[in-house]
């Protein structure tokens, strides 16, 4: 149990930002206490790679307690946060008693949002953990499937269409891995279609895709797309989805699967702290991650909107904001119990980049801007460093490379249930 000396952090949420702020708390003089609703680390950015059978789920995450196992003033707790009372400094947890803080870090990362449209959630998944990336394979390998299965020609087109939601990096992933997964990967596998003739649109809202990058790598990135047969339309607001596809105000698409990768929001406890949120629910923190008023509470990552100077965008919700702030806010807490004044967070923004396909990818790092093969390398190798604590970093770099070479995919497997049926009272599915 927490040496009553020592001070208690209680970090909420393990994924990017949490497990970086517990982590740099290692050689700090207090109890560390990781609330978690998952068991496990995730490592969103190859989420893609599970939806489109790429990688296994395991290959992607890891256990937070196997991470945290030799860092002695850590424990770990698998609870659901769901209340914080900050008069008393405690933590409400939906199967433990309440915990008590002396300070607290909030780093409950973002949701998959539809803008109000929640009746899209269940024809149009989003991609946000791995229960989301299995659905999604499921449905993009039994579309393949139905397909095989069908005589009508009309019919069958439908089950191979395939429509994206949203040109952000994660649609762009999704719609050039359904190309590739269509034309390299099951084009042998099947006898009666043609996987070839797999029709991926791409649907963007705004005038480009990848808009946060340079203009010349969104060009570049649909380019790339649409040599590989993906169709791209920007300035498509989509009005309807279901299930036979989505509407374009006046222009049905017919689908047999539909993706959403166009909106996030940050995770609804955020929304309960003391703290104003910026529309999609993010709390506006001060300049050193804390609440306003509450120099005791911080909140990082996707679940908070740091805004760097007056009038400046928000920072992106990517990792490496996550992991700064949670490096960050680790040294304030020590600061805090040193006596010292807190300091301001800067962000390194080391540069972004978006996959588009195998050996094709956009990166803008400062001013040098890359695309094709060699910026494909450069976040191959940033993936496969980033794996840092999963034991199995050396079959992922395995697996990739047999894939790469033989255009197999090793995760190809039809698991989980149909959202829409429900089981019988001793499990099986009607
Ligand atoms: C498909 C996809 C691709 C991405 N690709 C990239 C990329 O290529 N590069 C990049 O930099 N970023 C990428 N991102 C974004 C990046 O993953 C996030 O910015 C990052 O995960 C944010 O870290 P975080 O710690 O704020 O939240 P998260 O990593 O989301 O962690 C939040 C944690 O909080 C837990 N939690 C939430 N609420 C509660 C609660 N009430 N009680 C207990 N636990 C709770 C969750 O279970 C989760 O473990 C991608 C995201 C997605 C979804």
């Amino acid at each position: 149990m927490p040496n009553k000396l020592h001070r208690q952090v209680v970090v909420i949420g393990g994924g990017f930002g949490g497990l970086a702020v517990t982590r740099a708390l290692a050689r700090t003089a207090v109890q560390v206490t990781l609330v978690d609703r998952r068991n496990h680390h995730l490592f969103q950015p190859l989420l893609y790679q599970v939806a489109m059978a790429g990688l296994s789920p395991a290959e992607i995450a890891v256990p937070i307690r196997s991470v945290l196992r030799r860092q002695k003033n850590a424990r770990v707790l698998l609870a659901d946060a769901i209340r914080i009372d900050t008069a008393t400094r405690r933590v409400v947890l939906r199967e433990a008693p309440p915990l008590a803080y002396d300070f607290l870090v909030v780093a409950t990362g973002a949701l998959t949002s539809y803008f109000g449209h929640e009746e899209w959630r269940d024809v149009a998944p989003g991609l946000k953990d791995i229960e989301d990336a299995v659905d999604i394979r499921r449905r993009v390998l039994l579309a393949f499937e139905a397909a095989e299965r069908e005589p009508d020609a009309e019919a069958r087109r439908r089950h191979l269409t395939f429509v994206v939601i949203g040109g952000g990096p994660t649609g762009v992933e999704l719609a050039g891995a359904i190309a590739e997964l269509a034309s390299y990967v099951l084009a042998r596998d099947f006898r009666a279609i043609n996987p070839e003739s797999t029709r991926v649109v791409l649907l963007e809202g705004g005038p480009r895709i990848l808009n946060t990058f340079a203009p010349q790598l969104s060009d570049r990135a649909l380019r790339s797309l649409a040599g590989m047969g993906v169709e791209v339309r920007t300035d498509a607001l989509v009005t309807q989805i279901d299930d036979d596809g989505v509407l374009l105000g006046g222009e049905r698409i017919r689908a047999g699967t539909v993706l959403w990768a166009a909106g996030v929001a940050a995770a609804p406890l955020p929304q309960d702290l003391p703290a104003p949120v910026d529309r999609t629910g993010r709390a506006l923190v001060e300049r050193d991650c804390s609440l306003p008023g509450h120099p005791e509470i911080f909140c990082i990552g996707d679940a908070a909107a740091f805004v760097p100077a007056a009038g400046k965008n928000p920072l992106p919700g990517v990792s490496p904001v996550a992991m700064q702030q949670g490096r960050f806010v680790a040294r304030q807490i020590g600061r805090r119990i040193d006596g010292r004044p807190m300091a301001t967070f800067v962000y390194r923004d080391k540069g972004s980049m978006a996959t588009i396909g195998r050996s094709r990818a956009v990166a803008e790092i400062g001013k040098v801007r890359l695309s094709g093969f060699l910026a494909w390398l450069i976040w191959l190798l940033i993936h496969i460093y980033y794996l840092v604590d999963f034991r199995n970093r050396t079959f992922v770099i395995i697996n990739w490379a047999w894939s790469y070479l033989t255009y197999r995919r090793g995760a190809r497997l039809i698991t989980g249930r149909d959202q829409s049926k429900r089981s019988t009272s001793d499990g099986r599915v009607p």
